[in-house]
């Protein structure tokens, strides 16, 4: 797991949260989009998709499904 990295801009550290997220304008409602997340842009993260409506939930990597 260690190709995990976070999404946050110019961060490459290693990723512990999965934030799922969908918008509904363009996707399924089943649809999930997944950013990752480091310990530092969680929050951050969690934040701008929030704002926005589009969070759905946030996981830790280990739980992500495989693939
Ligand atoms: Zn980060």
């Amino acid at each position: 797991m260690t190709d995990l990295v976070c999404s946050s801009k110019g961060c490459r550290a290693q990723a512990q949260w999965a934030l799922r997220w969908n918008n509904p304008k363009l996707h399924t409602a089943e649809r999930r989009k997944v950013w990752l997340a480091c310990d530092d842009h969680r929050q951050h993260l969690e934040n701008f998709l929030a704002a926005r409506s589009f969070l759905r939930d946030t996981i830790p990597t280990s739980e992500l499904p495989p693939g």
